[in-house]
């Protein structure tokens, strides 16, 4: 499986999906994951946190390193992941977060709307 490697501005599924749409992702076991990890890199420093606290033991920590040269989670079994968060919320460095789908859905859904009517107003808030 891949794993993210690389430090990024903006977080992407950690699975190594590069799909926008959650609706069409599914797992190896064919069944579509009930939430989405996503990892910054750039911010981990290695504690295995995240990996302890997952009720789906969902992350291992990997061989992937990050630019401080710390190793970072992966998720492993990202097909059992729930989007719980439980992995957020016991990072000290804001470095990783679960969502579930359906919200997933719901966030993406308002920022389109966001953008549109920012462009219906000529870009202005
Ligand atoms: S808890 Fe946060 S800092 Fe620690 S390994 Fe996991 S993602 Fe990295
Ligand atoms: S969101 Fe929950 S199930 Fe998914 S990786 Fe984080 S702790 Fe594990």
């Amino acid at each position: 499986m891949k794993q993210t490697t690389s430090a990024s501005r903006e977080p992407s599924p950690a699975d190594g999906s590069e799909s926008d749409d959650p609706q069409t992702e599914t797992t190896e076991k064919g069944s579509r994951p009930k939430g989405l990890v996503f990892i910054r890199a750039e911010r981990c420093k290695g504690c295995s946190f995240c990996v302890t606290f997952c009720p789906k033991n969902v992350l291992e920590m990997g061989t992937a390193i990050n630019e401080k040269g710390y190793h970072l989670p992966a998720p492993v079994r990202a097909e059992d992941c729930t989007g719980c968060n439980n992995c957020g919320v016991f990072c000290p460095d804001f470095a990783i977060f679960g969502i579930r789908e359906a919200d997933l859905v719901k966030v993406r859904a308002g920022s389109r709307r966001s953008a549109k009517s920012s462009c219906d107003n000529g870009g202005k808030p």
